[in-house]
């Protein structure tokens, strides 16, 4: 009954792998006060200014959100200097993502991803019924040449993922100009900058400056959740040409985005000074780290942001087990087909400590 129901495209969907919560897991494995590095997540908690802007809210939470973003987005652009009518709201970036493939991908229509890279993208074109051409990294960065090469006439979007989740590679300001000619200009590109804020100042180019109202048109996604520590609020933006906008907004349900995420956003947007120790924390821990790794004889990618995988001579997946009853949650890049690579991100200097600690202890373990 059930498979007459389903439709093939949804039914052959792998779900995101979801992780259990923590103290779950640690009731599970008989463990107390394990620190997790798995998710890309703000060691240092939620800006302090947007905890204090929700508090006055509470009171309010029997009215529906303003569904038209309206103070976030005129200070989202202002801020980027781009205008309001281009700037769309989303719960989570993930929606922005969302949105912009169900407004565009239907089946039939392709969609080209690197791979690996964000798993959510190929989730949300399996749902529509939309075709995903892959285009393998090459040295762990985004193939440009590779998806210029994969382009047809069925192509609609193309994805970018800048700096790329879970490499941690950042594409040249120069490399991207360069794709970016070469494009038709019946497509769209969603430059994905969930974590541009940790790129090194100069190191890459940022999407606004391709975001135009001619094709190829350009949406680039930021998020609240990762330097200005707000993941489990929800709530991420798309910056696009206001006509490409309009369209979104007839997808999007009217009230995507809850008063709390809005008053947070708002409140986080100024909080400049957090947003530099976000930056310093995750800078000052990479060092500390890459130094461990290499102490240990350990193989390790740099990366431009505040997670980066460490290459493990055995199944990835034993490594996570094995520093998940220590306590210590990473990820295992698996599902990414990277089975001998973890990915981990960067804590505060006593999580980094008992990490690195932690992982010295179980590779000796697992020695093959
Ligand atoms: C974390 C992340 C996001 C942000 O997702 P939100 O829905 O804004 O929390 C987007 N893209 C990538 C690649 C990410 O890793």
């Amino acid at each position: 009954m059930v498979s007459r129901l389903v439709p093939t495209h949804i039914a052959a969907i792998d779900p995101y792998p979801p992780g259990k919560p923590i103290e779950e897991l640690e009731r599970e494995l008989g463990i107390t006060n394990s620190i997790k590095l798995a998710s890309n997540e703000n060691p240092l908690g939620p800006s302090p200014k947007a905890v204090a802007a929700i508090r006055e809210k509470l009171g309010g939470l029997h009215r529906y959100p303003d569904g038209s973003g309206y103070y976030l987005r005129r200070r989202i652009a202002e801020k980027l200097k781009v205008p309001m009518e281009g700037v769309v709201l989303g719960n989570g970036s993930n929606e922005i993502i969302e949105l912009v493939i169900r407004t565009f991908i239907r089946p039939g229509l392709e969609v080209v991803i690197p791979n690996p890279s964000f798993l959510v993208y190929q989730l949300a074109v399996q749902t529509v019924g939309g075709t995903v051409v892959s285009v393998p990294l090459k040295d762990f960065a985004i193939d440009l040449e590779g998806i210029l090469g994969a382009i047809t006439d069925r192509t609609r979007l193309i994805f970018v993922n800048n700096p790329n989740n879970p490499t941690g590679t950042v594409l040249s300001e120069e490399a991207f100009r360069n794709f970016f000619q070469k494009l038709p200009s019946d497509v769209v590109v969603v430059i994905d900058e969930a974590y541009i804020e940790f790129a090194p100042k100069g190191s890459t180019f940022d999407g606004l400056d391709f975001v135009s109202t001619q094709g190829p048109w350009v949406v680039t996604t930021r998020t609240f959740s990762k330097a200005y520590g707000l993941a489990g609020l929800r709530i991420g933006y798309g910056v696009m040409d206001p006509q490409l906008a309009s369209f979104l907004h007839r997808v999007r349900q009217p009230f995507n985005v809850g008063t709390l995420a809005q008053t947070a956003a708002l409140a986080a947007l100024d909080d400049d000074e957090f947003l530099e120790k976000s930056r310093a924390v995750v800078h000052e821990g990479l060092k500390f780290l890459y130094q461990g790794l290499e102490s240990l004889g350990v193989p390790y990618l740099r990366t431009s942001t505040n997670f980066f995988l460490i290459a493990v001579p055995v199944d990835a997946k034993k490594v996570y087990e094995a520093m998940l009853r220590e306590g210590v949650i990473i990820r295992a890049m698996n599902a990414y087909g990277l089975d001998r690579y973890v990915r981990v991100n960067v804590g505060l200097p006593e999580e980094n400590e008992r990490f690195l600690r932690t992982f010295a202890k179980v590779l000796e373990q697992l020695q093959p």
